[in-house]
């Protein structure tokens, strides 16, 4: 798989995995942003707690939009 420069980059909340819109395997809209995840694992535990796993990101001063 070729890496796209000009892909937006997003990052799991929930593990912190790096991956493109094109490759996550699932994605959550939630107030306006849009959040990608690898497995749906991840997602689920990010529907579950979202406050959780935001506050976490925001920590290390990420987004993943
Ligand atoms: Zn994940």
């Amino acid at each position: 798989m070729k890496p796209h420069s000009n892909e937006p980059t997003f990052t799991d909340p929930v593990c912190g995995m790096k991956l493109s819109r094109k490759t996550a395997p699932e994605e959550l809209e939630l107030d306006g942003k849009v959040y990608c995840f690898c497995a749906k694992i991840c997602r689920e535990a990010f529907e579950a707690e979202p406050e959780k796993f935001r506050h976490r990101h925001r920590q290390h001063g990420t987004t993943c939009a």
